[in-house]
């Protein structure tokens, strides 16, 4: 069976189904192919939260991250769901940590609002938190929570009212690039359109590989575990603000001081005040291959980085599109079409 349309995309987790909602609600003709089915539990995006923050080494994640407040929102009003949740959040660790010094950077440059704050303050103002005396840190008010599993069946949902067609248990097998376009061959049948959006995840690398473009990805399972605190009303979003210690915190806490905190609280259960896990799990996450990765660089740099950078115009010389040209030829529509129910 051959099947048309405008923009293939491969992969049914967040990115995907945002791709297909975004791309079908600007009047594209748009086929995802997921090989499980949207919302299953063996990717990145499923589970019940994600934190979305402004809280950046670079005002380009920034400016990202502002976008993508702004496409929630509509999301979430579009819909008539709730999706995104307003808790505040702070980034804390050791006075000289590298990460709290370029948050602190990046908030000044980008004109993020955010207030500097010590240890007591922060006990202060969270008490269940418990951490080492001289710990820094920053309070932004717009940390919040997205519902992960709500949020891609959303965009899911909203995909197809706006006519995308969404092919579950469907793997994307061969992918090609041809004259005019490009070729998915899936176990059911052969899909051709004008361009592809590959949002694979961690299967990336064997379908990047048949566009020739080799990344250096390698992937990672994170263990999660969940605790059942002691007192769960101290934890409700309104009165518990996330909080980020990013290992980098840790790693960059002087030796002096991790000597002297080897009898502060070591694991979540003494630092939430929590029980001990009462559930666990693991997603996939997918990293750039750490010799690919350089410290301390921005997203723009990173982006420039001649191997990425080669492997990007790899893949639109054989697709035969631009980044900036829509695939098929056709100007994206400025009105947005009604949807079909
Ligand atoms: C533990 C953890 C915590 C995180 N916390 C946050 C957070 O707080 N805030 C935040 O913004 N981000 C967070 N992230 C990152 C975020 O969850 C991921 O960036 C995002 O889910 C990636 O989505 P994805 O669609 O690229 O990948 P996935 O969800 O893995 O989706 C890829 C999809 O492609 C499908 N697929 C693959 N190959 C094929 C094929 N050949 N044919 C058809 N389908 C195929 C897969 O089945 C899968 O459904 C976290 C990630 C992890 C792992």
């Amino acid at each position: 069976m051959q099947r048309g349309a405008d923009i293939i995309v491969v992969g049914g987790g967040v990115m995907g189904c945002a791709a297909a909602y975004h791309l079908a609600k600007d009047g594209r003709r748009v086929v995802l192919l997921e090989q499980f089915a949207v919302g299953h539990t063996q990717g990145s995006s499923h589970g019940p939260s994600r934190i979305i923050r402004l809280a950046y080494d670079g005002v380009d994640y920034v400016r990202l991250a502002r976008a993508a407040y702004t496409l929630w929102r509509e999301l979430a009003a579009e819909a008539g769901e709730s999706l995104l949740f307003k808790t505040g959040g702070f980034d804390f660790g050791a006075p000289n940590a590298f990460m709290l010094d370029g948050i602190r950077a990046t908030y000044e440059a980008a004109g993020v609002p955010f207030e500097a704050v010590d240890r007591d303050e922060i006990v202060r103002r969270v008490p269940p938190f418990t951490l080492p005396e001289d710990t820094v840190g920053y309070y932004q008010p717009d940390y919040s929570l997205l519902a992960a599993d709500r949020c891609v069946a959303t965009l899911a949902a909203q995909a197809r009212r706006w006519g995308a067609t969404i092919e579950e248990g469907d793997a994307a097998q061969d992918v090609r690039a041809t004259r005019d376009g490009v070729e998915v061959r899936t176990h059911h049948a052969t899909y051709r359109a004008g361009g592809l959006v590959l949002c694979a995840g961690s299967w990336m690398r064997p379908l990047l590989r048949q566009l020739g473009a080799d990344l250096p990805l390698r992937v990672r399972k994170e263990q999660l575990a969940f605790f059942e605190p002691r007192d769960p009303s101290a934890f409700m979003p309104d009165r518990f603000p996330l909080g980020k210690l990013t290992p980098e915190n840790w790693l960059s806490w002087s030796r002096e001081a991790k000597e002297e905190s080897r009898d502060e609280p070591e694991s979540p259960r003494e630092i939430a005040g929590a029980s001990p896990p009462v559930s666990s799990g693991h997603r996939r996450r997918v990293h750039f291959d750490q010799d690919f990765m350089v410290p301390g660089r921005g997203f723009r740099d990173l982006l420039q980085l001649e191997t990425l950078g080669r492997s990007k115009s790899t893949v639109h010389d054989r697709l035969h599109v631009s980044s900036h040209e829509p695939a098929s030829g056709q100007a994206p529509s400025t009105s947005p079409r009604v949807p079909s129910d």
